[in-house]
């Protein structure tokens, strides 16, 4: 049986391991179906503290997990395909064999939801991103393409106009689904080109390795064309990773998990660290510190528990 398992290896799950394994622990880390997390997704990290030159996202997390690795923290490629949380020890089915933990860090993240296109996939981290926040200063005076009507569409287009040139938003329909704040402040930024209803059959730059535009079509008029672009950005939203917990876990009406306060869930020993449960500021280093957290409030209940 295991002190603690960790469930994720993105900036959460290894800061949590690094905590746990100082504070022998002897954590495991269930590294999930993207190791890394949505670091391993990017390229060039600027806004990482410690980075004046910048960092290289998997390098960074890969990193971490050295570091953790250093003290004791072991890691275990696979994926949790059932969890058993109705008492404790709790028991963690990864890929057909079963585990125990006195306690759980659920450091499983929020996947970037894709269109899903092949070309989109493969140009992810050369040019094509999910996160406005960390990639944007990269496209300086450049043509950017932003995809989605919520609030993250609106917000991530109002934010890349402080860089590029030009920012087109791509939506599939004519009404948004973001606030109407939003929607003003984004219908009245000049530097944004509203563009539907149209989808993104396409992106375009495969063969040159990097973004060079992306074909449109306009599902109204039936007009297809290509606009180039550099910077290709998807705002439709993330999937947090809480299936498995689904009906154990309180979770919200998207499955993110409803935090009790501090790092703790609705069980007693089930702790939650970084976009699992944060919908909000989603950075490397707010990961980071929820890893940290978490971390500290299961060496504490441990402590508590068994003197
Ligand atoms: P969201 O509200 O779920 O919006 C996702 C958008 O992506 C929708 O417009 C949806 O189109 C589109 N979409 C989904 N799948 C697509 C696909 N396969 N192809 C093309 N388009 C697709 O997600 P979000 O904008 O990330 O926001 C999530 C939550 O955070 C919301 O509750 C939001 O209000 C909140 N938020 C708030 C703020 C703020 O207040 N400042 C900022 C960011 C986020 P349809 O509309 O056609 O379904």
């Amino acid at each position: 049986m295991r002190n603690v398992v960790i469930i994720g290896s993105g900036c959460a799950g290894n800061t949590a391991a690094i905590y746990t394994a100082r504070a022998n622990l002897s954590p495991l880390v269930v590294s999930g179906h993207e190791p890394g997390g949505q670091l391993s997704l990017t390229t060039l990290v600027e806004n990482f503290p410690g980075f004046p030159e910048g960092v290289d996202g998997p390098s960074l997390v890969q990193n971490m997990k050295q570091q953790a690795e250093k003290f004791g923290a072991e890691y275990l490629n696979g994926t949790v395909i059932e969890a058993d949380l109705s008492k404790r020890p709790f028991r963690l089915n990864v890929d057909g064999e079963w585990i125990e933990a006195k306690a759980l860090i659920v450091a499983s993240g929020a996947s970037a939801r894709w269109l899903g296109l092949e070309s989109e996939q493969k140009l992810i981290g050369h040019g094509v991103s999910s996160c406005a926040t960390c990639d944007g200063f990269f496209y300086r005076g450049k043509q950017i393409l932003v995809v989605g009507g919520g609030d993250s569409a609106m917000e991530e287009a109002n934010f890349l106009t402080r860089f590029g040139e030009k920012v087109a938003l791509v939506h599939r329909r004519k009404a948004f689904r973001a606030s109407k704040i939003m929607v003003d402040r984004t219908i009245a930024n000049p530097k944004i080109d509203i563009i539907t209803p149209a989808v993104v059959e396409e992106v375009l730059g495969v063969d040159e390795g990097v973004v060079t535009g992306a074909r449109l079509h306009n599902v109204e008029t039936g007009e297809t064309w290509d606009r180039p672009v550099d910077g290709f950005f998807l705002a439709i939203g993330h999937i947090p990773n809480t299936k498995v917990f689904a009906g154990q876990l309180d979770l919200d009406e998207e499955g993110y998990i409803i935090s009790k306060g501090g790092a703790r869930t609705n069980i007693t020993g089930v702790f939650h660290a970084g976009d699992v449960e944060d919908r909000i500021y989603r950075q490397a280093i707010t990961a980071a510190g929820a890893g940290c957290r978490a971390a500290i409030e299961a060496e504490r209940l441990l402590e508590l528990e068994e003197g």
